[in-house]
């Protein structure tokens, strides 16, 4: 586990455990040191990375309650709600309900990347557009692209975004939902914060160039247009893309 400062109040912390065959990317945990309240975007593997993160918080910036924020419902972003059972998960109402449906089949599709047994938690709080945290400055709100009950924080402090998976640099990859107008909506909405930075959860921190990047290269899927790589990895993305909106 790397931790890196991010902006004034956000660490993230960036782990390897799926940076090989198949998945080859890093998974990041986006933290904000809120007032009252530490708020822990996305969970990871499970319990034993959260109490990892937990130790950290505690020795370097004191004791305080944990709110959790679901990205959205897939294995690699929520296994670790166990830890925090006894706190707020919030997450889109659809992410509750993925996970309720697919949780099961998700973990054991996956099993190989446990460390300990996984317990599927759900989250307990859910939003249909948006939920704000005034007094920490922060908002959570549907913003579909990815996946159906993709969500995203927005730290009004700091001017930072967290994206979970919408975003990824050159061009989105793993596209779970074939709604390209919606997450053209989303990718667009991002634009409007004008925010300093982006943090996605399977790479480096980022700024709306990607965004925009991202806008182009969904523009070209929707109208069909020809594309062409250099890297070997932007190429399996790409081709992973294509299987999955059956376009050949
Ligand atoms: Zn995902």
């Amino acid at each position: 586990m790397v931790h890196t400062k991010v902006g004034n109040r956000g660490i993230l912390f960036t782990f390897d455990e799926l940076n090989k065959p198949p998945y080859d990317c890093v998974t990041n945990v986006y933290v904000i040191i809120g007032v009252d309240n530490y708020f822990i975007c996305d969970t990871y593997l499970g319990k034993y990375y959260m109490r990892k993160i937990k130790k950290f918080l505690e020795d370097n910036y004191g004791s305080k309650d944990c709110i959790v924020f679901n990205s959205h419902s897939h294995w690699d972003h929520i296994w670790g709600n166990s830890e925090f059972s006894n706190d707020m998960i919030i997450a889109h109402e659809k992410c509750r309900d993925y996970i309720s449906i697919n949780g099961k089949q998700e973990l054991e599709e996956n099993i190989s990347f446990t460390k300990e047994n996984i317990e599927i938690v759900l989250p307990n709080i859910t939003f249909s557009s948006s939920i704000t945290f005034h007094e920490e400055g922060l908002k959570f709100f549907h913003s579909p692209g990815h996946s159906e009950d993709s969500s995203s924080c927005y730290d009004m402090i700091d001017n930072t975004l967290f994206v979970g998976d919408n975003v990824d640099d050159p061009i989105p990859s793993s596209m779970d939902s074939n709604d390209l107008d919606k997450y053209l909506d989303t990718l667009n909405h991002y634009l409007t914060y004008q925010a300093h930075r982006v943090v996605q959860s399977h790479g480096k921190v980022i700024d709306e160039n990607v965004i925009r990047s991202n806008i182009d290269y969904i523009n070209k899927l929707k109208n069909n247009e020809f594309m062409e790589f250099q890297s070997e990895e932007v190429i399996k993305k790409h081709k992973d893309n294509l299987k999955f909106l059956n376009i050949d």
